[in-house]
């Protein structure tokens, strides 16, 4: 009985919409998942209402995209209180950004020459909150990068040609946006920080609870790397695919990998305790 902690659907910039993605993970034989949108909860409904049909369950769940000195520092958020309106103000202004950050990316490829269409894009992301991968996709279509590795390497990536910063989240400041709601925070991928125990030796006082150690890109000895961060500081190993789509990047697919279900069990009281300490 496994879980799968990590995955996105098309409330953000997955492919399948919340429903499919539920049954998509009933088929790779999962207990359920976790639904970790970017900067939105608008999936969980629906999510929900598939998982109880079928048997499944979803672990309610956000993915902010904090930054520490230029590299990201992903923040999961798990067992949100979805209701809350600070929150969901939080997230809106998230979602804005999201839009003129993707804007301006656009602006950049059509000043190199890619006549990137920006409706497209838009109608790639629908009425989910638009990300790099709806423009990486659309560059596929069009012929300017053979898949989604080559778009980020050539494009899209940090510091590549159609790069765009985002405006500056501190991962502290998404741990104190998912606690006021309640939230258990989870720090996603570690190893896109250069140094990740000093980062989360900086992110355990400001209420870290959760490690993201069994990470779908990460080897035998990056994991075993970041099991032995998280018991150092008492953590919960975390893990998940961050699932998008079938065939996005290699270790990716959805439940390829997955913890036992008694993680969410310590989720759930993690942000039980928040919840009492708010
Ligand atoms: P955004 O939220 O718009 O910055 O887009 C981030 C998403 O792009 C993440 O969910 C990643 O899965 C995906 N992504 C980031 N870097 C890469 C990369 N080098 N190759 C493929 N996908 C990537
Ligand atoms: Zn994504
Ligand atoms: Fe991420
Ligand atoms: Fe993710």
């Amino acid at each position: 009985m496994t879980v799968d902690l990590h995955t996105h659907s098309s409330a953000s910039d997955g492919l399948f919409p919340p429903r499919e993605l539920v049954r998509e993970a009933k088929a790779a034989g999962l207990a359920g998942i976790g639904l970790t949108d970017h900067d939105t909860t608008a999936g969980l409904d629906e999510a929900e209402a598939e998982a109880a049909r079928l048997g499944l369950f979803v672990v309610p769940g956000v993915e902010l995209s904090a930054t520490d000195q230029g590299r990201e520092a992903h923040t999961l958020g798990y067992f949100i209180d979805r209701d809350n309106e600070p929150f969901q103000s939080a997230l809106r202004t998230f979602v804005e950004q999201r839009s003129q950050r993707i804007d301006r990316m656009i602006d950049l490829l059509h000043e190199l020459g890619i006549p990137v269409g920006r409706d497209a894009v838009l109608q790639r992301a629908g009425v989910g909150t638009v990300g790099r991968p709806h423009l990486a996709w659309e560059l596929i279509e069009m012929g300017a990068a053979d898949d989604m590795v080559d778009a980020f390497d050539r494009y899209l990536g940090t510091g590549k040609p159609a790069y765009v910063p985002r405006p500056r989240l501190a991962p502290e400041e998404a741990i104190r946006i998912i606690r006021s709601a309640g939230g258990a925070p989870v720090l996603a991928h570690p190893l896109s920080s250069p140094d990740p125990e000093a980062l989360v030796a900086r992110l355990v006082p400001a209420g870290l609870v959760g490690l993201e150690v069994d990470y779908g890109e990460y080897n035998a000895v990056e994991r075993a790397r970041l099991q032995q961060i998280a018991e150092q500081h008492a953590l919960i190993p975390t893990g998940g695919s961050d699932f998008h789509a079938h065939n996005f990047k290699p270790g990716r697919d959805l439940g390829a990998t997955a913890v036992p279900v008694e993680i969410v069990e310590r989720l759930r009281d993690a942000s039980e305790r928040v919840r009492s300490a708010r």
